[in-house]
């Protein structure tokens, strides 16, 4: 199918509503034109129904909302078992359960098997974009990008450079790091829509060595992402504070070691000093906010609002498996509550950005997804109020578009996702499942 319409309610970004009054696209009554994969054309379906419906097949979404694919800026494929798995905090969890299961893809066909596994959950989510992590086998980052590239599908990732503080299978040997990281650019990034991010799990697994290699991939590749976590438990900064003790805050570990810039993505960014912000923001950096998973582990409540307010690019992350669902209206929905409990000021239509436009700009993709401008690669989703009575009745009570966006984020879910597309292929369909 080279060209077809979709019609329906169509929501898309062009800017972010926390700067500009007037971010958004609305028609009640949209048409989406897509030929050869990409966005031909965004407007009222009236201006154009007419001529166009004898040229080209129009699918009719009534009671539908058409939104650009969901991006999820911060996750791990590699987690996707261990979803669910209780723990006190944050380092008994990697212990316990997360170090146990990254073992297990030192097996390529483990990997495999996951990867698929994991790609299945984010179509079935709406979710077509994903910065991910596998482990730190090269093999688990190979099969991850492979089963990506099979699907067509735009995804991001790395493998996981880490070589100490974890069972000795999970950590790099002494040329494994870096010479594994390059063999990997060199195969995918760039090949179809596959891009590399070059993947530290966090600095308190990694040696000065280890970090020095850090800087020279970086140098060596300034338009890569650098992604990683910052600032996500207070047990987690004394411990690496006491590993750095040079360092005076936590973000100055990767600001001694060169690695924070306008490509970093920093995952959590919780518990960051008024200074620790400020340098962020002026680095360009962007975090990926992660509610699920603060939540679940107890990590703390991400200070979003005063984010924004700093200028720090944001983004939304399931951060599965310590996240517990990879559904983005999930993670919207707790992020809207975390927002409540601390300086609210953070409504529907800045949380649709974020899973959109905003995480495509965080991994700077925003010239192939995140909105419907033309040329874009055609990745949408279709929502509806997937069977619930309740949540058809709320749909047919908003009075306006933010109630309605609102209505999708608190009682929406994985349900909610009718179909999603990527590259002008419908990829998941929930009523042929
Ligand atoms: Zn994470």
């Amino acid at each position: 199918m080279k060209r077809f319409g979709i019609r329906g309610a169509i929501l898309d970004f062009i800017a972010d509503p926390q700067e500009q009054a007037k971010a958004w696209r609305y028609f009640d009554d949209g048409l989406l034109v897509v030929g050869d994969g990409r966005v031909e054309l965004l407007d009222s379906a009236a201006k154009h129904i007419d001529s166009l419906k004898d040229q080209l097949p129009v699918f009719e979404y009534p009671d539908c909302l058409i939104c650009p694919g969901f991006i999820d800026t911060h996750v791990h494929y590699a987690q996707t078992r261990i979803i669910g798995s209780p723990a006190p905090g944050l380092l008994e969890w990697l212990d316990t359960y997360t170090f146990p299961e990254e073992l297990r893809f030192q097996d390529p066909e483990y990997a495999a098997l996951v990867a698929d596994e994991f790609l299945d959950e984010c179509l079935r989510n709406g979710t077509t974009t994903g910065q991910v992590y596998p482990t730190v086998h090269e093999d688990s980052a190979d099969e991850f990008f492979a089963a990506a590239h099979r699907r067509g599908l735009r995804m991001v990732a790395g493998k996981v450079l880490m070589d100490r503080h974890a069972p000795q299978g999970l950590l790099d040997g002494e040329d494994s790091g870096e010479a594994g990281t390059e063999r990997l650019i060199e195969k995918w990034h760039g090949k179809g829509r596959q891009s590399y991010s070059i993947t530290l799990r966090f600095a308190g697994t990694s040696t000065r060595r280890q970090m020095e290699l850090c800087r020279r991939l970086v140098d060596r590749y300034p338009n890569l992402l650098f992604h990683t976590h910052l600032s996500e438990t207070l047990a987690e900064i004394d411990w690496t504070l006491g590993l750095f003790p040079d360092c005076s805050d936590y973000l100055s570990v990767y600001e001694k070691y060169g690695v924070v810039s306008n490509h970093s993505v920093f995952a959590h960014c919780i518990h960051l000093s008024e200074s620790e912000q400020q340098r962020l923001a002026d680095a360009g950096a962007s975090a990926a906010l992660c509610p699920t998973s603060n939540l679940f582990l107890g990590s703390g409540l991400a200070p979003i609002k005063r984010l924004a307010d700093q200028k720090i690019k944001l983004s939304l992350g399931t951060d599965v498996g310590g996240g517990t669902s990879f559904s983005m209206l999930q993670t919207m929905h707790e992020m809207y509550k975390v927002a409540q409990l601390g300086e609210q000021g953070v409504g529907p239509f800045d949380l649709f950005y974020l899973a959109t436009l905003g995480g495509a700009r965080a991994l700077h993709l925003d010239q192939h997804v995140g909105n419907f401008d033309q040329g874009k690669e055609a990745d949408f989703v279709v929502l509806d109020a997937g069977g619930s009575n309740l949540s058809q009745q709320k749909f047919d009570r908003a009075g306006s578009v933010a109630e309605r966006l609102f209505a999708y984020i608190i009682l929406g879910g994985t349900h909610s996702v009718r179909e999603t597309w990527s590259l002008g292929r419908r990829v998941w369909q929930r009523d042929s499942e």
